[in-house]
C-alpha cells in the first residue's frame, strides 16, 4: 500500500475543516493553543513514518498518556492492577465522581481520570519516579532524547485539578490510593502535560501496533497484555464516543484533551491525528475525520 498516497489524501480531504470545533479550555494552558493547525502520521511496524501537515508541532499528550502508563504497569508482572480498576466502558463523562463512589472508589477502567490515577499511582509505586519511566519510555519509542513535560501546562493541571483531586482522595478514602494522594496527582499532571508531535505519536504507538516490541527489538509487555490495551481502547478509549468511534472508524483508538488521537491497526501501524478543536465529547474534530478518511481510502478497519 502506498502510504504516503493515503495520508497525502487524507490531508487534503481534511483541509477545508482545519480549525473547527472548540480547543479546550478548562485547563487554561490548552485554550492558548492555535485551533488552525492539523497533522497527521502514519508509522508502519517496520517503522518507517508518513506524514503531512503539523507533524511537528509539539502538543500535549494528555489523554494519550494513559495508554503508555498502563503499557509499563502491564509490563511488570503481577501488579494486580486489575483488583484495582475495572475493565468496562464508564458511560459517564471522564472525569464523573458518581459512579466511582458507587463502585467503591474502583474505576470503571484505565482511560478515564480516576483510572489513570490509579494506574500512575501503581506506577509510582513499581518504579519510584512514574513520570521518569513515562518520559524515558517515550524518549526510547520515538527516539528523541529531549522530549519532555511542557512545564507551563503542567502548572496549569495543576492549577486547576481539582477535580482529579476529588476523584483521587475519594479512592484513597476507599483504600485504593498506595502512595501520597499528592503525589501520585503530581506524576499525573505532568505525564499529561508531556510534548509530543504527530509523528511521534504515531511512532510511539508501534509499540502497541506491534504488540509490546520496543523500537530496540525488546518486550515491554507480553503480547496478551497488548491485546487486552488494544481491546480498552476500543471500548473506552474515546470518552463517551467510543461506541460511535467503532462504528464510524472501526479503529482502537485513544484520544486527548490537547487534540490528539492514536489508532492502531494491530501488527500492521500506528496513526496519529492532531487537531486541537474538540467536539462535545472531547475528541478532535479533524483528528476523527481524518481517521475516517484514512479508513475509506484502506479499508483496513479491525471489524
Ligand atoms: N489532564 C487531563 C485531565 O486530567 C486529561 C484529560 C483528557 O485528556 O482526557 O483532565
Amino acid at each position: 500500500m502506498d502510504f504516503q498516497a493515503v495520508v497525502d489524501q487524507v490531508h487534503q480531504e481534511v483541509t477545508p475543516h482545519i480549525g473547527e470545533g472548540k480547543v479546550a479550555d478548562y485547563i487554561p494552558e490548552l485554550a492558548t493553543v492555535d485551533p488552525k493547525q492539523f497533522g497527521f502520521a502514519v508509522a508502519t511496524v517496520d517503522g518507517t513514518v508518513h506524514s503531512a501537515g503539523d507533524v511537528r508541532t509539539p502538543f500535549a499528550i494528555e489523554s494519550i498518556s494513559k495508554v503508555f502508563a498502563l503499557a509499563l504497569v502491564l509490563g511488570k508482572k503481577d501488579s494486580g492492577i486489575w483488583d484495582r480498576v475495572h475493565r468496562e466502558p464508564s458511560g459517564t463523562p471522564f472525569n464523573s465522581l458518581i459512579q466511582l463512589e458507587l463502585e467503591q472508589g474502583i474505576p470503571r477502567n484505565p482511560y478515564i481520570n480516576p483510572g489513570a490515577i490509579v494506574v500512575t499511582d501503581q506506577l509510582l509505586t513499581d518504579s519510584g519516579d512514574a513520570l521518569a519511566a513515562m518520559r524515558a519510555l517515550l524518549r526510547a519509542e520515538t527516539g528523541d532524547a529531549e522530549l519532555d513535560v511542557d512545564s507551563v501546562t503542567a502548572a496549569s493541571e495543576a492549577r486547576t485539578g481539582d477535580r482529579n483531586r476529588a476523584l483521587a482522595y475519594l479512592m484513597a478514602s476507599f483504600g485504593n490510593m498506595r502512595n501520597r494522594v499528592d503525589d501520585s496527582l503530581d506524576h499525573y499532571f505532568r505525564q499529561c502535560s508531556l510534548a509530543i508531535t504527530c509523528e511521534q505519536l504515531a511512532k510511539a504507538g508501534l509499540l502497541v501496533a506491534r504488540h509490546g516490541v520496543r523500537a530496540d527489538g525488546g518486550q515491554l509487555m507480553e503480547r496478551e497484555d497488548a491485546r487486552h490495551i488494544i481491546a480498552l481502547m476500543t471500548t473506552c478509549g474515546t470518552y463517551d464516543a467510543a461506541g460511535e468511534f467503532a462504528y464510524r472508524i472501526g479503529l482502537p483508538c485513544k484520544s486527548g484533551v490537547g487534540g490528539g488521537i492514536l489508532a492502531v491497526m494491530p501488527d500492521q501501524c500506528a496513526i496519529a491525528a492532531w487537531g486541537p478543536g474538540l467536539d462535545v465529547h472531547g475528541n478532535s474534530v479533524t483528528g476523527a475525520m481524518a481517521l475516517e478518511s484514512f479508513v475509506r481510502a484502506t479499508g483496513d478497519t479491525v471489524f
